[in-house]
């Protein structure tokens, strides 16, 4: 038995590579995209009624990572990345179905487009649905998970003088929370959690259009270097 879907839309999203995607949605606020929505779900009957909505479950194709039925255990990197559980305890990207899902903010709601925040979604990213968050059925208070108990502890960041300039001068160019976007993702630690990082290695990822280097002068600060336009 075999089942095929297609896209009903793309994901347009800040962060154009996954390094430095957060590993979960909401941990990362200023992290914005628009989903938008491909004919004829573009139609403004698709999506009558979303106003009355804060929060959307996106299901999703993990397009940029590989799948199939060799994917039964899994290294979650908040486990140290040396740590096997199987897949269905873990939000792992590799899995036997390339399906993702997160909940996200409704910001602001267009034709055929749908403005979201808090996502941890890569550039590009296929839709298969969209349903609305449900509070009273879908938020669990007495739920617990021991394998992901916490959020992140987040890691002080700071900034050189040209990077914070650079930052703001591309935040006005944008028209996007450019500082608060860096800040809350680095602040997440992107690199591996084996890696013991030397001061002298700079890291770099690129959110929008823009690079962002950094490196770690002590293991658990981070420090911004430069946020330069790519290419
Ligand atoms: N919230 C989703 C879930 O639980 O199904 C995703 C969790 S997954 C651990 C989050 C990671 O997926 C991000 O850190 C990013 O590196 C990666 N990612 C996001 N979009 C992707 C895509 N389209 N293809 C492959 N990997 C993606």
């Amino acid at each position: 038995m075999s089942y095929s879907f297609e896209p009903i839309g793309v994901v347009r999203s800040c962060f154009a590579e996954k390094f430095a995607i957060p590993r979960q949605p909401r941990l990362a606020p200023a992290a914005t995209g628009v989903l938008e929505l491909f004919p004829p779900y573009d139609r403004p009957e698709a999506i009558t009624g979303l106003e009355q909505v804060s929060h959307l479950w996106l299901l999703f194709v993990f397009h940029a990572a590989a799948s199939g039925p060799e994917h039964i255990r899994v290294r979650p990197p908040r486990l140290g990345g040396n740590q096997r559980i199987g897949v269905f305890a873990s939000r792992a990207t590799h899995r036997p179905n390339p399906l993702g899902q997160s909940v996200v903010r409704l910001d602001g709601i267009e034709a055929g487009r749908l403005h979201v925040s808090g996502i941890d979604l890569l550039d590009g990213t296929p839709l298969l649905d969209i349903k609305p968050y449900v509070p009273y059925a879908d938020s669990v208070c007495e739920a617990t998970n021991d394998l992901a108990p916490a959020p992140p502890v987040l890691l002080p960041v700071s900034w050189s003088s040209a990077a914070l300039d650079q930052a703001r001068m591309h935040a006005g160019r944008l028209q996007q929370p450019v500082l608060e976007l860096i800040d809350q993702c680095l602040a997440q630690d992107p690199k591996p959690a084996y890696q013991q990082p030397d001061a002298s290695r700079e890291y770099a990822a690129r959110f929008w259009d823009i690079d962002v280097r950094w490196h770690y002068p002590e293991p658990d600060r981070i420090h911004v270097l430069s946020v330069t336009r790519h290419g």
